[in-house]
């Protein structure tokens, strides 16, 4: 035996009793952060974790997981996908999301290069755990007889949505998609077409990304299972129905950003500027709206300057991300405003902003990390969702929750619409300053104890990962003894 073979023997046998789970992240950070998170919890849990990504994702991924025990492995990202500039790996990286179609697609071309590793990697594989976008690793996977999970950084609230309505055929009710419906099974909500992000917004919808939709869907009903970055007690109604109908076992696990260990309290000594700036804050007593719309969204020039505006008119102190470095929402506007608030341009601890202590409101697009972040700690929304299924969390976040408020779109009427920068200066006052926005806070604190609750050992989401780790290892304990 080689030495290699050694070391092989030996990593087998210590570690053959651990479960081993692949992690495999579709590439963009709303996706990759809860894949993270999950590590965090299965290194916890004593499973042995293995993450799968490309070489352009690998520093974001090593330097988050930096001191855990997890091995990294990197595939190759496909080159020439027709549409994709070379070079780019992740979403927040396409030049338009309008490639988002031809980039997902494209991944399909890295499945030689995923049944490779997973045939090569030691320990054995002994569940793979991937992303919802990844339905093509469903067929490796059983190639090898490998467990597939998909996994689902989304609400049940959507999921329960999009199926009611898709199944009554409600979204053809009405041609136009400003006309209210009720929902079947859920009387209490009405919903309009226009709510629903593109293909849905559509009388009839068709073409590649309802495709892509149905065949990821296709693919989580006849894998193993799914993962939902939920908790239970957060939208019970949309968990029951969602059990009822999914022809896929479910397993709700989150939120999972309660996984990684808070930095808030950590007391390191080199603190970034931002965090200088919110302890100032708190030394003064003046609550601060952090502002910041996640790691996709490219906002317009002229919408920047509405936000600038209005929030400068506010007069609520504010710490503002923008994503564009060179991004400057006016000139001289910094410098104009620095008292009341400041523009942050590189990446920050968004989870560390939200748990300080005197950020007390987050004007969002309510992507659903930025959701659960918001409801871990305790913070009110100003929800302004923009793409994707934003609108719904906003929706959920309002009317079901009730821990946010919508902002006010006027433009085209309807609430996908331009904010001028008096609608958004009256939000912004009304969550950091009027009683609404005190109520709002209050219930804010009870979510944030149940989500502390459903995570914690013995919670909701401790006891569906145990069950699961015990269903994965049961099946292990059987493919081993059937090989003996
Ligand atoms: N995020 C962060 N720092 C930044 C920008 C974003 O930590 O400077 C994190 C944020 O905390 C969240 C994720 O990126 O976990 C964004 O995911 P979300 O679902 O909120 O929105 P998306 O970026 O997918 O639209």
């Amino acid at each position: 035996m080689c030495d290699k073979e050694k070391e092989a023997m030996s990593i087998l046998s210590s570690s053959s009793s651990k479960l081993h789970l692949l992690l495999f992240p579709f590439m963009s950070k709303g996706h990759i952060i809860p894949f993270l998170q999950l590590a965090h919890l299965l290194l916890r849990r004593g499973m042995h974790v293995t993450l799968l990504t490309t070489p352009a994702n690998h520093p974001f991924i090593a330097q988050s997981l930096s001191g855990a025990d997890v091995s990294i492995l990197d595939l190759d990202f496909p080159e020439n996908i027709p549409g994709i500039p070379p070079g780019i790996e992740s979403t927040d990286k396409l030049p338009s999301m309008s490639l988002f179609i031809p980039f997902v697609n494209g991944t399909k071309l890295m499945q030689p290069f995923f049944e490779e590793a997973i045939q090569t990697i030691i320990p054995k594989v002994d569940c793979i755990i991937s992303d919802m976008f990844f339905g093509w690793t469903l067929e490796s996977a059983s190639k090898f007889g490998i467990p597939r999970l998909s996994f689902y950084c989304m609400s049940f609230y959507t999921m329960a949505l999009v199926e009611d309505v898709m199944e009554n055929g409600l979204l053809s009710l009405h041609e136009s998609g400003d006309e209210p419906f009720t929902v079947t099974s859920f009387p209490w909500i009405r919903a309009r077409r226009n709510e629903f992000d593109h293909p849905f917004n559509k009388l009839d919808p068709t073409g590649p990304d309802l495709d892509f939709i149905l065949e990821c869907k296709t693919a989580t009903d006849n894998s193993y299972g799914m993962l939902v970055n939920s908790f239970c007690e957060l939208e019970e109604p949309f968990v029951e129905y969602w059990n009822r109908k999914s022809q896929s076992k479910t397993w709700c696990i989150g939120p999972l950003c309660l996984a990684e260990p808070s930095k808030i309290d950590a007391g390191t000594s080199q603190k970034p500027k931002w965090r200088r700036w919110l302890d100032e804050k708190l030394t003064k007593g003046s609550p601060v709206l952090y502002v910041a719309f996640g790691s996709q969204i490219s906002i317009p020039a002229k919408q920047l300057q509405e936000i600038a505006v209005g929030l400068e008119e506010s007069r609520v102190s504010f710490l503002w991300v923008v994503r564009n470095a060179e991004e400057e929402p006016i000139h001289g506007f910094e410098d104009r405003v620095k008292k009341q608030g400041i523009i942050v341009r590189e990446w920050v601890d968004q989870k560390e902003i939200l748990e300080h202590e005197i950020v007390q409101g987050f004007l969002s697009h309510c992507g659903w990390n930025s959701v659960l972040e918001a409801i871990c700690a305790a913070v009110p929304i100003l929800a302004w969702p923009m793409m994707a299924e934003q609108r719904f969390n906003a929706k959920m976040l309002v009317e079901e929750i009730k821990i946010g408020l919508r902002v006010v779109c006027t433009d085209d009427g309807t609430s996908n619409g331009f904010v001028t920068n008096e609608n958004l200066k009256s939000s912004v006052i009304k969550l950091m300053e009027g009683e609404k926005g005190k109520a709002l806070k209050k219930v804010a604190k009870g979510v944030a104890e149940a989500a502390k609750r459903a995570a914690a050992e013995g919670g909701s989401s401790w006891h569906a990962l145990s069950r699961l780790i015990s269903e994965i290892q049961s099946q292990k304990e059987i493919k081993c003894s059937y090989l003996a």
